[in-house]
Parts: C-alpha cells; structure tokens; sequence
C-alpha cells in the first residue's frame, strides 16, 4: 500500500512515520489488519510474531498484537509482548498502558493505575482511545476490590470518552451509583477546595491544577507534594493531593490525606464529619465497627449432641434448604444439621436470630464439631449460652473472625419459624421487625471510634460529640435507612445528634447541590421542574427515601397543576420510580394504577407501569390482577414482540415457564418467590446459595448486602 510518510505512526508514539523507526515494516500493517478484520484473529498473531522477528523495531506490530492478546486473555504472552515494547519505546503511551494491563493481571492495582497515568502525561491533547479502553479494565479492577473512588474516575473518563466501553463504563457508574452496598459517601470524589484569593502560593496552586485538568496526574501530584513540602498545608493543597490519590488508587494516601482534612478547623463541620467518614470508610479496617466471631463447640457425640440441640428451647433446628450446600471455610463437606439460635427483641414483639450453627459428624480423620459463623460481639454471650445450655460437657472456643462496618451492620434476621406464609404479609413483617430492632442494636455497640463505647453510651459524653457525629453520618449514608424512618430517628436520640439542618437553596440553584445533600433540600418554594431534578438526580445515587418523598411531591404537584408547565411524560416517570417505593403492596398497587390511569388520560404510553404491576402481582401472589394484565398487555402490545419478550422473561425468573416458552407444571403464582425488591433490608428466609447467611468466606461482596444481589455483576465489559 502507499503510506503517507507525514501521518503519524500507528505505533503511538507521537512521531511522523518518516521520522518512526517503524518505516520499513509498516507497510504490512494492511495485511495484518485485513485478517484481525477477517476474524482470523490466530493468523494475525502468527503474522505479527514473524514480523516482529523480522523487525524487532515494529512498535506498530507489538502495539496491535498486544491489543489482540488483551483481547484474547493470553497474559504471559502480553507480559512478554509489552516488556519487549516497552524497551523499544519507553515513554509510548500505548507501551505503557498495555502494560498497565499487565500489573493488572498480576493484582497490582497501585502500578497499573501509574502505568496509565503514566500513559496519560505522555499523551498529546487526544488520549489514544485503546489508552482510554485499557484504563477502563483499572476502573474495573478498583470496583471489584471496592475502591469506588479511584473506579469512578476512571469509569467517567471513559464514560465520557467514545470509545468501545462507554457505554459499559456508564452502566457500570449507575451500576455502583444506585447499589445499596456502596456508601453514600463513596459516590462522589471529594471536591478539589479553591485556593483563599491572597495566597501567595496561588500560582504554583493554579500550576498544578492545570496539570490535574489535563490529565497530567502525576505531574501534578508532584506539584501539590512541593508546595505542601514546602510548608503549605492549607485544605485546597490537601484536596489536591487527595484528588491524585484517587487516580493513584492510592487508599492508604487517600485515608490520610482525608483524616488530615477532616482534622482542619478551617473547614464546615459537616464536611469535615463527613471526611472523617469517608476515612473510616477507607480504612481496611474501620473505627466505626464490631468485631465478628466464630465459635467452636467439640463433643464426643453427634447423634447425642443433636438430639440435644433439638430439645433446647432457644434453638430452632434449620430445614435442610438452610444448610445443604453450605461450605464454610475449612470445612471439604456440608454440615450435616444446622440450628439457629434465637432470642425475643428487647420489645418482645419477634425473635431474632442471634447465631446460626452448623453441625458436623464424625468423619475420617475428625471428630464431631458445632461451628457458628459471623456472631457479633453484641450477641457471643446469649449464644455461648444457648450452646452452653444444650451441650454443658461441650468445650467452647471463639475467635475474632472478622469485623463489620457500623453502616452495614446486619439488619436481623427473625426466625424463619414466625415469617408469614403471604408474601403480601412478608415485606411488612420484615420492615416492621428491622423497626424494632435495628436503632436499638446499632446503637449499644461498642466501637473503636468511640472508645469501645457504644453510640447509646458515649451519647453523653461531649469529648466523643465528633465522632458521635461521625458515626451518624456513616449510618445516613445507608441506603436503606432513608426509607426506614423508625431507627435512623431512633439513633438520632439515643445518640443525641440531631439530623442535619435543611438547606434552603432557591430553585435555580439546585445544580449545586451536592447529591449527598439532595436529602435535606427544604421543599418549600421549589415548583415542577425543581421537584423534578431533585427526583431524578436522587434515583441516579440511589437515595431511595429523597425520591419517594420528592416523586411523590412532583405528582401531586402535577395533580394540582395542569397546564403547560407539567410535562406529563416526566409526571408518568416519576411514577414509576416512585411507586415500588410505597410502604406495602397495596399501596404500590395503587400507586401503579394511579399512575397508569394519569398516563391513559394524557395520552402516554404506561407500558412501564403495566410492566411493573404485572410483576408485581405476580410476586404478590394476586393470581386475578395477575390474570388481568396479562389480558391487559396482550389487548394492547400482543403484537409487539418487544414485549412479549419481556413477559415472558418475567415469567421465566419466576420459574413460571420454561426457557422454550412452554408452561411449567407445578408453579402457580403463590409459589413465586421472586427477589423481593425494594424492601429487602433482612435477609429473606433463603436468599441466594448460602442459605440467606453471609459469610466473608463467601465472597468479596459487602458484608450485610442490603439487596440480595451483589453489586459486581455489571462490572463485565461485554455485557449489556
Ligand atoms: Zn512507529
């Protein structure tokens, strides 16, 4: 092919082709794209491997077959492929971001978001965008080890960037943004502080903040760091470093750096609570929270032993779906029983379970042994005790096995014995349960933070009021607790922390707002459009409570409103985030009819809602409303096959058909038990594999998982 000498090289490292060293060999590139373009992927590495014999200074060869092994996964191969680039073109951004990739198979995290900061700096104006798509694998990579910061700069980056993982970087945003595991604190990078007007560093400030806004982190690290070398220790030079920490993926720095700011008198109060949040939410291991133990019991009995545990009255024996299946760690069989033990609420309205033991027999090489996972420190005794009470020979060994953050603090879960068969009765049992419990048991924990004090105990002690507050602010940013009213009022008093003030923000100035403080806009004043934005910025964050209080106010807004300002389509969006939202079924029931009955008369299509209701019935059992929307949708989209698709889905998760359409025998809707899903705060009776217990064994997932589905699964680019 004819190759214009003055374009620049395919290699990427900035130069004219003539003045590349890639010139002689270049003109085979042609061939080698035909075949990756031709799918003959196996080919086209073969190729590229003779070229690159044939000419060791092909960076254009390394550069794609690196691309293509990216792809393929083929890691020793891409490690070999980018050190040899590397050599040959030390400072070439694609070099070095490829082996970015290459630290990343090896775990390392901190190195490959240098190599592409790296990458970045040597960058023209325009990222290369296969620079961009491999940065998108370290947004990958810091999600799944639950650095949400770092995985956020990196996700908008190449959210904002047209390259082939936008689109999966924007999904994988609102995947992390709406997740109830995440922290509310943790979905938005504090901000970089402005420099006070007369300082006489302003310069070097504005010098490296340039650096920063064009994506030269690291220069710009090294430009913060001098001037704080130098004596500087104002906030905006911390919020500095800070900022470049995160693209560093840096969390130790990232921790001191928001400690150091949280500790400057300088700053609002509320901010510097809130970065002393965002520490212990950094930490590895965090102030704010109790340690988890696991008991050990040995005897010499097990059929004895079991029989014993049956007839203790604290203890409730499991049935086998609770249990079969489970692997704790260090364990090669499933146990052979399992228990739990349980214990009235303070109220004495429920019993709570309190500790879930697993029974193992005698096998080749062990004796017989009672394990009980994941018992917080609140509850050892009574569980030491019911143990204690059913096996008096047994000899009981506990160890500190892990720790749970405050904020996700296990919300109980009630014996499984009492639950309501009606899944119309189940949701609001179990908020009712977590509204008996919940404030109280979060608040007579000792913490670290505190001392080993409990919130309730350190409540009126004023040396400890900080981080009292701290510890508020980390249980505000729970997603569940918005909704929930009972506990978070309930550890407001026993706490005596009041909840932040309300902000009075005129309407126009909404915008900025920072999405954590969505919750405390003062309502009063704000028209259609205000009530609106609110709503929708509040679901991209996931903050449940602000949407059903705001979704409802813009309806009835809209209610009370008609004419040109209501825009009635965004009045029948708003309905359906806000009406999964409402307190029990029936009122989600009728929040769906309202809103399809306000769609049908201005014209709008309400498939949505219908969707919803559909699904909603059928979890609900309510086999006639169920019946009637299924007539309902087939009326009026029976001859979209778009929705037929999605019907059919629905009735597939919920086991009522097979994959190929035809009905299952035996699954009327009473027996589906869907993923119930607004209100799924304790762990439903037999939730997922592991028997509704969470295990740190089990997985990298957070502890205590508000919703039964882990908030990684998006997180696969290629996915839709
Ligand atoms: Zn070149």
């Amino acid at each position: 092919m004819s190759i214009d000498q003055y374009a620049l090289c395919p290699c990427g490292n900035g130069k004219k082709i003539k003045f590349c060293k890639c010139k002689d060999s270049v003109g085979l590139m042609d061939q080698v794209l035909n075949m990756v373009n031709g799918g003959q992927v196996v080919p086209a590495l073969d190729r590229l491997k003779s070229i690159i014999t044939e000419h060791p200074d092909a960076a254009w060869a390394l550069a794609i077959r690196g691309r293509l092994l990216i792809g393929l996964g083929e890691h020793e191969t891409l490690k070999e492929n980018a050190e040899h680039f590397i050599r040959l073109q030390p400072a070439n951004p694609i070099a070095l971001s490829q082996m970015a990739v290459v630290r990343l198979t090896e775990d390392n995290l901190p190195a490959a978001a240098d190599l592409t900061l790296e990458a970045f700096s040597e960058s023209s104006d325009q990222i290369e965008a296969s620079v961009i798509d491999n940065a998108f694998m370290v947004a990958l990579n810091a999600y799944s080890k639950q650095r949400y910061f770092s995985a956020q700069v990196y996700a908008m980056l190449c959210a904002g960037s047209e390259t082939v993982f936008s689109q999966q970087a924007l999904s994988a945003l609102s995947q992390m943004y709406s997740s109830p595991n995440v922290h509310q604190l943790m979905k938005e990078v504090p901000e970089l502080l402005p420099h006070p007007a007369d300082a006489d560093w302003a310069e070097r400030y504005e010098e490296a903040k340039a650096l920063f806004d064009d994506r030269k982190i690291l220069l710009a690290d090294s430009k913060f760091e001098s001037l704080k070398r130098s004596g500087v220790t104002h906030p905006a030079v911390l919020s500095g470093l800070l900022q470049c920490a995160v693209w560093r993926c840096d969390e130790r720095r990232q921790q001191d750096l928001a400690l150091q700011l949280s500790q400057d008198e300088s700053l609002d109060l509320i901010a510097r609570q809130r970065l002393r949040a965002i520490t212990d939410l950094l930490a590895d291991e965090p102030e704010a929270s109790t340690s988890l133990y696991r008991l050990r019991a040995s005897f010499p009995d097990v059929s004895e032993a079991e029989m014993a545990l049956t007839a203790e009255a604290q203890i409730e024996a499991m049935t086998g779906q609770d249990f079969s299946g489970l692997e704790l760690e260090g364990q090669e069989v499933s146990p052979r029983s399992g228990f739990s033990v349980v214990q009235p609420t303070d109220d004495g309205k429920f019993n709570a379970v309190v500790g879930s033991l697993f029974l193992y027999g005698r096998q080749t090489d062990r004796e017989p042994e009672l394990i009980c996972v994941n018992v917080v420190e609140a509850d050892l005794e009574a569980v030491k005790a019911a143990i204690s009470q059913a096996l008096p020979q047994a000899e009981i060994t506990e160890d500190k096995s892990n720790i749970v953050p405050l904020w996700s603090f296990p919300m109980g879960t009630p014996n499984q014995k009492e639950l309501p068969d009606n899944p119309v009765e189940l949701k609001p049992y179990l908020e009712e349960f977590a509204n008996s419990t919940f404030g109280q048991r979060v608040c007579s924990v000792g913490l670290p933070l505190l001392g080993g004090k409990s919130l309730a105990e350190a409540a009126s002690d004023d040396s400890l009021l900080f981080e009292r507050q701290v510890v508020v602010r980390l249980l505000e940013g729970r997603q569940l607790l918005q909704t929930l009213k009972q506990p978070m009022q309930y550890i407001y008093d026993a706490a005596k922390i009041d909840p932040l003030p309300e902000l009075e923000i005129p309407e126009d100035q909404l915008g900025s707002v920072k999405a954590i403080d969505l919750g405390r806009v003062k309502m009063d004043g704000i028209g259609f459009e205000g009530l609106l934005w609110i709503t929708f910025t509040a679901q991209h964050s996931g903050q449940v409570g602000v949407v059903n209080r705001w979704a409802g106010a813009a309806i009835e807004y809209a209610k009370t409103h008609e004419g040109d300002e209501v825009n009635a389509e965004q009045v029948v969006q708003a309905y359906t985030l806000w009406a999964p939202l409402a307190e029990s079924d029936t009122a989600i029931l009728e929040r769906l009819s309202e809103g399809m009955e306000y769609a049908d008369k201005h014209s709008i299509d309400p498939l949505e809602l219908l969707m919803q209701r559909f699904e909603h019935r059928l979890v609900s059992a309510d086999a006639e409303g169920f019946q009637a929307d299924m007539t309902l949708l087939q009326q009026r989209y029976g001859n979209n096959p778009q929705v037929i698709g999605m019907v059919q889905q629905i009735m597939m998760r919920y086991g009522l058909i097979n994959p190929d359409g035809r009905p299952r025998s035996a699954a009327p809707p009473a027996a589906a038990a869907g993923p119930s899903d607004q209100f799924t705060a304790a762990p439903a009776p037999s939730q997922g594999s592991s028997g509704g217990l969470w295990t740190p064994e089990s997985g990298s997932s957070a502890p205590a998982s508000d919703s039964g589905e882990g908030g990684g699964k998006l997180w696969v680019p290629g996915m839709d």
